[in-house]
């Protein structure tokens, strides 16, 4: 990740001085870090926490804040596997290594001391975890895999780890049972049964009842009481952060401070984290201004509102009731809307929208006419439509059949819905790169029809995500094909090439900007390495087209 630099702030040399108050700038002597305070003082923790009845704690900007600018950098109180696992991720047969969490099969390589599976042979992990987990009674390796997968509980690890900071990192501890955990709420919920089942029951039974017994015990936890796991199962529930590496994996991960920022379905902020160090370093994501709250997402912010609310309830048990959850139009974006099919006298060209957008069961309401139709109808066309699209991109398909299914779902949906994005988002990458329809070989129809559709999903990014934030690398895939389409315009319109070049190197220029904060992914070094090549042949194109129109 691109951390803090190691260099001082002021002479630029190698410096081991870190500001001991933000942790972020460095420092070779005392004397250039009083020399620059006057200038770091504002940039300095530019936030502060505060808390009300409705956000409970919450964190602002003290001070005016530029895009990208660090604003603070945390350890973690603890990062484990992924929390919140699907019933397919439950039952699977390969499963994180409990060392580095590379993937691995559930009946190859073990631990040696508490036979948990791990990548390869070697790969170690934390002594007291280790000891822990040798009190359970592992399973034979060659009993059926899904005796193994049962007893492998890899969710049920990130509570343990919470438990062992009692030893560990008393401090850490201590800020963790101050996190909201919503333990009343719960009681008596399917929430707290599935807990109960899955991880505080399995914990107890397998591994925590034998610490008595243990010689070790006087090193382990005291306090294991299932009142006390359940409480730390709803603290991971309700702060829980997801991580993924650049490897793709998934991690969990509590942050005293980090955990605190909002969310809302248009982010103000966004995050990197430093595998090595386990470090999260928080970002702004545009100008924030003093005053303003700090907002990351944790949801997908292409899907329309029903999926977002669905998916934030499954795996943060919470509701989104921010600016764009209110408004039936999703900021003009139109990602939820259907189109009205008006009644058996009369076709309409209006849009159904949902009345109340916060209530699953709301009426949904044509803009023109005066047609109703009931939740239960949208949710039985989006799933159907879900299952359409997500089988054909499952299915790399060609343009044509991409076009198929878009011609069909725009008899229902409109233009901009989240499935018709999806399925444009796919076709721009199609035309000029798909066999037979490289570049030089479409048509001037199809060409146009490739600008027209990068310019439909840049407005809907735009109006999702303005400063492209959470949606970096779709922007950046839609900028990089505008620019390809701009660059065969100015092969074939001489006259004009010099303009639309001219274009084309802005639009280069704006992706590498939005590229920079995804670095720290797999996508987002992919998309960086392909721009550099991009800016490389832009530069010669735009050479030779001078040059031909000299001569
Ligand atoms: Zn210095
Ligand atoms: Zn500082
Ligand atoms: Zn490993
Ligand atoms: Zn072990
Ligand atoms: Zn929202
Ligand atoms: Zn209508």
């Amino acid at each position: 990740m691109t951390l803090p630099s190691a260099n001082c702030a002021v002479c630029h040399v190698a410096a081991r001085l870190t500001c001991t108050r933000c942790k972020v700038v460095r420092y070779c002597n005392g004397e250039h870090q009083r020399q620059d305070w006057p200038q770091h003082k504002s940039c300095c923790r530019p936030f502060r926490e505060q808390q009300d009845e409705q956000l409970g704690r919450y964190l602002v900007a003290t001070h005016n804040v530029k895009a990208k600018q660090i604003i603070f950098v945390e350890d973690p109180l603890v990062v484990g596997p992924k929390w919140f696992l699907t019933d397919e991720e439950k039952s699977a047969s390969i499963v994180p290594c409990v060392g580095c969490y590379t993937p691995c099969r559930v009946d190859k390589h073990h631990c040696r001391n508490c036979r948990w599976p791990v990548c390869s042979v070697g790969c170690e992990h934390e002594k007291l975890e280790c000891s822990v987990l040798s009190l359970g009674n592992a399973p034979k390796t060659k009993t059926d895999v899904r005796a193994l997968v049962d007893y492998y509980r890899h969710d049920a690890l990130l509570v343990l780890k919470c438990l062992l900071l009692q030893q560990q990192h008393p401090d850490r501890w201590r800020a963790l049972l101050e996190m909201q955990s919503h333990e009343e709420e719960r009681l008596g919920t399917e929430l707290h049964q599935e807990a109960e089942q899955r991880v505080v029951g399995y914990l107890q039974q397998r591994f925590l009842q034998r610490i008595k017994q243990s010689k070790q015990r006087d090193s382990m936890p005291s306090d294991y009481e299932p009142q006390l796991l359940h409480r730390l199962c709803g603290i991971i529930e309700t702060n829980y952060m997801v991580i993924e590496l650049a490897t793709g994996i998934e991690l969990s991960g509590l942050f005293r401070q980090a955990c605190m920022m909002e969310h809302a379905c248009q982010p103000n902020c966004y995050f990197q984290f430093d595998a090595a160090t386990q470090r999260i370093a928080v970002r702004a994501g545009c100008d924030l201004k003093k005053g303003d709250h700090l907002k990351i997402t944790y949801t997908n912010i292409l899907w329309g509102t029903q999926m977002r609310h669905h998916h934030l309830l499954m795996t943060k048990h919470f509701s989104c009731r921010c600016a764009r959850c209110e408004d039936p139009t999703e900021y003009g974006s139109y990602v939820s809307a259907m189109r009205c099919l008006g009644d058996v006298s009369k076709t309409c060209v209006g849009v159904q929208l949902p009345v109340d957008p916060l209530d699953e069961k709301t009426q949904w309401k044509c803009d023109t006419c005066p047609m109703v139709v009931d939740a239960a109808y949208v949710t039985e066309v989006q799933t159907h439509m879900t299952e359409q699209v997500e089988s054909l991109l499952a299915g790399r398909p060609t343009a044509s059949q991409v076009e198929l299914l878009l011609a069909r779902l725009s008899q229902l949906l409109h233009t901009n819905h989240f499935h018709m994005f999806n399925l444009k988002h796919t076709l721009v990458q199609l035309y000029g790169h798909e066999p037979g329809l490289e570049l030089a070989t479409l048509s001037d129809l199809q060409l146009g029809r490739k600008q027209r559709l990068c310019d439909e999903l840049y407005n809907v990014c735009h109006l999702l995500d303005p400063h492209s934030i959470k949606l970096a690398i779709y922007v950046s895939i839609i900028l990089i094909e505008m620019t390809h389409t701009l660059e065969e315009r100015a092969r074939r319109e001489q006259a004009e090439a010099a303009a639309l070049l001219e274009q084309a190197e802005l639009r280069l220029k704006e992706a590498q900007d939005v590229v920079e904060k995804v670095l720290d992914s797999v996508a987002g070094k992919k998309l960086n390495d392909k721009l550099q090549k991009h800016f490389a042949e832009h530069y010669k194109l735009t050479a030779r087209l001078k040059f031909n129109k000299l001569n």
